[in-house]
């Protein structure tokens, strides 16, 4: 299939030169770019040739599909369930903790299904999901679905707490924690070798665990030896808040960054989410060690997590780390919208640091583009619109008041624009989103279907009831 979109008004290449080119056509050959650049050359250089679908480009832009570099789709049934006064380490062990455990594979299904909906609306065309509960085929199959490319894994840790907490039973910890780093490795392999490349390689598989206190050193360091012995990518949670930070100080004399570090557990293959809790010297390491951060500025916003306050990553651009956006889902951010992370990443350090040079909307757009490719080791093929990429991208309508007018496009985009002037997002070569529908899912379905199976689980959790904790002694001492 050749297909030639003609006249754009506007082309985010988010090549090396963050080139925007205007009056353009792009030819798709099959799922990838052919050729893009200047209508008038792209003419000259396509003479004659046949095209079986032409599509109009006047009054639209095309941008890079997002990427959006951690997420958790096993959630997405918890949205506006947590509260949003609490930190994170009492969030994630007494609100997300039981939440998971009482999660069936029938949610997980419906939810990354919902998820996913949510992010072709929103023009994100590629993930990294921390994983299932149970199987990565679970995702795998919604996004067959949906028609969304992405990276996921099998979810696990294997560090259980020394005592039950409040609302924990032996249940959940069964459920959720390996009993070691060996067994927890092994069923990774397994879903590695099961899964990657599923799809027709639209679909990858990573060694991906939670990382932190859930996780043992042994597990942190060797879930990444066998990322680079399976010749994929490794992710986990670490130095996601200044508390994480000040216990692991207090039991092992050193940050999360530097204990990975000095037991030769970071490499170029992982990807550490939130990473809001380093030191200066701790950037250089990440540096030095290739190491990949996904950054989530609405869940650090709605958790307090400090990225304006300690967060370090215009450090790690300027360092030259890797530094995509997520969104880490709808429990910790409340939305999956790689547009409002851009917005914010475009801002916040501008306002925190009284320096509006810092992180501008040219570094914004390529965080949620081709740096998130980078951090998901996938930019040869995607994260950027050149020829022998895939054609994964979006479509804006600038017949829209977002855009009303575009001077400076990049602009328009990244303080202007949301996702209601999103009018069709491509994976693969074809459009998942247009005319305001995804294509290949009953939308209204997805959302009765888990609205029900959301109801269910918060109240098999406990998490409709009285006096669920919002502050947490847990993991404080012991190992
Ligand atoms: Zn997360």
């Amino acid at each position: 299939m050749r297909r030639l979109i003609e006249h754009l008004e506007v082309a985010f290449t988010v090549n090396a030169q963050d080139l925007i080119l205007r009056d353009a056509s792009v030819v798709l050959e099959d799922d990838r770019i052919a050729d893009i650049g200047e209508a008038a050359d792209m003419a000259r250089r396509h003479e004659g040739a046949k095209f079986d679908d032409v599509i109009d480009g006047r009054m639209k832009a095309i941008c890079p599909g997002f990427v959006d570099s951690h997420v958790h789709l096993s959630e997405t049934l918890s949205r506006a369930v947590f509260p949003d006064n609490v930190n994170t380490r009492a969030w994630v062990f007494h609100w997300a903790k039981p939440f998971y455990a009482h999660i069936t594979p029938e949610d997980e299904y419906w939810g990354a299904l919902l998820g996913m909906t949510e992010m072709l609306r929103g023009g994100t065309t590629c993930f990294l999901d921390m994983g299932s509960q149970f199987d990565p085929g679970i995702v795998v199959r919604a996004m067959e679905k949906a028609g969304i490319r992405g990276i996921t894994g099998r979810h696990a840790a294997d560090n259980p707490p020394a005592e039950l907490p409040p609302g924990w039973t032996e249940d959940m910890v069964h459920h959720h924690f390996f009993p070691n780093a060996d067994a927890a490795l092994k069923e990774l392999e397994a879903c590695v070798r099961k899964y990657n490349g599923a799809l027709d390689g639209r679909a990858r598989c990573w060694v991906n665990i939670e990382g932190k206190e859930p996780c043992t050193l042994e597990l942190h360091v060797g879930a990444r030896a066998l990322a680079e012995r399976l010749g994929v990518g490794c992710t986990y949670h670490l130095a996601t808040s200044i508390e994480e930070a000040k216990v692991c100080e207090g039991k092992y004399g050193m940050w999360p960054v530097t204990r990975i570090d000095r037991a030769n557990g970071l490499g170029d293959n992982l990807v550490i989410a939130h990473c809001a809790a380093v030191q200066d010297d701790e950037v250089a390491l990440l540096a030095k060690r290739g190491v990949k951060v996904a950054f989530c500025p609405c869940s650090s916003f709605k958790l307090g997590k400090g990225a304006t306050a300690i967060g370090k990553y215009p450090e790690m651009v300027a360092a030259g780390v890797p530094v995509g956006l997520g969104t880490d889902g709808v429990a910790a951010a409340g939305n999956m919208n790689l547009m409002r992370q851009m917005l914010l990443v475009a801002g916040m350090f501008k306002d925190a640091r009284m320096k509006p040079d810092i992180f501008v909307a040219r570094q914004a757009l390529r965080a949620a583009t081709i740096e998130g490719a980078k951090a998901l080791l996938w930019d040869d093929e995607i994260g950027s619109l050149e020829p022998g990429k895939k054609a994964d991208f979006i479509l804006f309508d600038l017949d829209h008041v977002e855009w009303t007018p575009f001077y400076d496009p990049l602009q328009a985009l990244v303080f202007s624009a949301s996702s209601a002037s999103v009018a069709e997002t491509w994976v693969n070569g074809e459009p998942c989103y247009r005319g305001g529908k995804v294509l290949g899912v009953d939308e209204q379905q997805v959302r009765q279907k888990s609205r029900e199976l959301a109801a269910a689980a918060v109240q098999r959790a406990g998490l409709n009831q009285e006096g669920v904790p919002t502050s947490t002694t847990l993991y404080d001492s012991g190992n």
